[in-house]
């Protein structure tokens, strides 16, 4: 059996969540989600996603803290994190790049932008028309 690409999804916004799940499971991935940082912690160590999508705002510790505390745990250091914020401040697009974020994304994303940069994050190459 194929192994799906997993991809843990952290955002705290419903319709947000619904959005890029719907996309991504579309799109042949699978999809774990959590809603804030931390419950994204625990979920990251027990499903080991191959890729992290993350918001930066967050309720308690924001997705900036959530990378950070990501990068120091030995096995999950290595998982990509691509950051999606609505926050367009350049501030933090630096700090959350500093944070080891692959790539930073933001709000609103187009799909074929959204799908674009996880392919390439991940070295996948889909036979999917653009
Ligand atoms: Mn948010």
């Amino acid at each position: 059996m194929k192994k799906l690409t997993r991809i843990l999804y952290v955002e705290d916004n419903l319709t947000y969540r619904r959005i890029i799940r719907s996309l991504l499971t579309l799109e042949g991935y699978e999809i774990l989600e959590a809603g804030d940082g931390l419950l994204a912690l625990s979920i990251a160590e027990r499903g080991h996603p191959d890729l992290i999508l993350i918001d930066i705002d967050l309720p308690g510790i924001d997705g900036i803290e959530c990378t950070l505390r990501l990068k120091k745990m030995p096995e999950l250091a290595n998982i990509p994190v691509v950051a999606l914020t609505g926050a367009g401040n350049v501030e933090d697009r630096e700090r959350m790049l500093a944070a080891g974020c692959e790539r930073y994304l933001q709000k609103p994303v187009t799909p074929t932008e959204l799908l674009t940069t996880l392919q390439q994050v991940l070295g996948i190459r889909t036979g999917r028309v653009q």
